[in-house]
């Protein structure tokens, strides 16, 4: 392999933050494979402190360092004035390293929702999106560059997997919109995260490590992490039946969504591949298993394609599944990929496929369209964004 070349970094200003960002620009693709440079927000604070006196610095330095990244959303050494000078660059030189450079950003919403592209180290693309309603705000973060779980319907599952995230570069996203919250870029004031999503691009379970991690990163208390409450965390799966126990047995609160798109095994073993591996009755149980260890309802994902699975038998079969179940059932429009011979349904089918699950008992809501004009909903902008 070719010695990497270290990246070329010019500070550009964005049209639609009208902040500094720091657009990358590199001499063609690196390999991918690496481990991206060692963050803190890897680490535990305890690994931390071992980091920072390895560096000659006092421990209590992890946490002065960490206040700044998990509290006050920087990792620039000019921000930080209660470190001495000369240690400030040193430190946030050896952890706090820029991993991800905003290569594009898409606003739709009259800025309320805004759709980032970044760059990671190694020439990856991979996108989150804030999207600030009323009464919450909700980041949308990837969890791998790419999907190794070839969905025929989904953008990312069609371009496959480049590489897992690290937990920094998984953090890293949820920290750059609560800078930008925190600093009153997002119209409606200074805000803060309440919400976040694993839906971006990726398999969460199929990177668990790094995304446990970053839960722990994300809901842990400052300085530790950032102070998110456990029960706004979405973990989304296709459905891989182990990790989902593994999960179950973490003794955590964050809710489970599975994206089921099928009730029958015939159909979804075509829309979720990997159904040949875990059919729809084992991922079932499984999410039962999870609700009935941590008390939260388990959310299924249902992406609503016309005349694939939209049929009103399926509906009762879904509602039938699911009727004796703590769950509820988000519908998704289909927002068809590019050259992509499927569609939404027709609304008269949605509103048939909703008024039949409801029949069952089962609560559904049909999820908006937040940033489609953005390609907010699936992986749509890092694969036309091209090399
Ligand atoms: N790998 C995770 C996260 C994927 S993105 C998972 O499968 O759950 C979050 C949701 O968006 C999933 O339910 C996914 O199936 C759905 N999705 C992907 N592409 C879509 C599209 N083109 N239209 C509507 N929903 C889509």
């Amino acid at each position: 392999m070719s010695p990497r070349r270290p990246p070329v970094t010019v500070p550009v200003v964005s049209a639609s933050t009208r902040v500094p960002v720091e657009l990358t620009l590199t001499a063609g693709r690196r390999p991918a494979g690496r481990r991206p440079p060692r963050h803190l927000a890897d680490l535990p604070l305890t690994e931390r402190r071992v980091a920072v006196t390895a560096l000659g610095e006092p421990a209590f330095r992890a946490s002065q360092l960490s206040r700044h990244y998990f509290g006050r959303y920087t990792d620039r050494a000019d921000e930080m004035s209660d470190l001495p000078r000369a240690s400030r660059d040193a430190l946030a030189q050896a952890l706090l390293p820029r991993l991800l450079t905003a290569e594009r950003e898409l606003g739709c919403d009259d800025g309320t929702t805004r759709k980032t592209l970044w760059r990671t180290y190694d020439g990856a693309l991979v996108e989150s999106v804030l999207m600030r309603y009323p009464d919450r705000v909700t980041m949308c973060v990837s969890s791998q560059a790419g999907c190794g779980m070839a969905c025929p319907f989904c953008a990312t599952g069609q371009a496959g997997l480049t590489r897992n995230l690290s937990t920094a570069e998984i953090v890293g996203q949820v920290v750059a919109g609560a800078r930008l919250l925190a600093t009153g870029q997002v119209p409606g004031g200074p805000g803060r995260i309440s919400n976040v999503v694993f839906m971006g691009m990726g398999e969460p379970l199929a990177n668990y490590a790094s995304v446990l991690a970053a839960i722990r990163r994300l809901t842990d208390p400052v300085p530790e992490g950032m102070g998110i409450s456990q029960r706004s965390v979405t973990v989304s799966t296709v459905g891989l039946v182990p990790a989902i126990t593994r999960l179950t047995a973490e003794g955590l609160s964050v809710r489970l969504a599975v994206s089921l798109h099928a009730p029958d095994d015939e159909l979804r073993d075509t829309l979720v591949p990997v159904n040949r591996r875990w059919q729809v009755a084992e991922v079932l149980a499984a999410a039962r298993d999870y609700t009935a260890a941590t008390g939260r309802r388990f959310s299924v994902e249902y992406a609503l394609i016309k005349d694939i699975n939209d049929q009103a038998w399926r509906a009762d079969l879904l509602g039938s599944l699911l009727a004796a179940d703590l769950a509820h059932v988000n519908l998704i429009p289909l927002n068809p990929t590019p050259g992509s011979k499927w569609t939404a349904s027709r609304p008269a089918a949605q509103r048939e496929f909703v008024r039949r699950l409801e029949a069952h008992g089962v609560p559904v809501t049909v999820r908006d369209t937040r940033g489609r004009e953005i390609d907010g909903a699936c992986g749509q902008l890092a694969a036309s964004a091209g090399p």
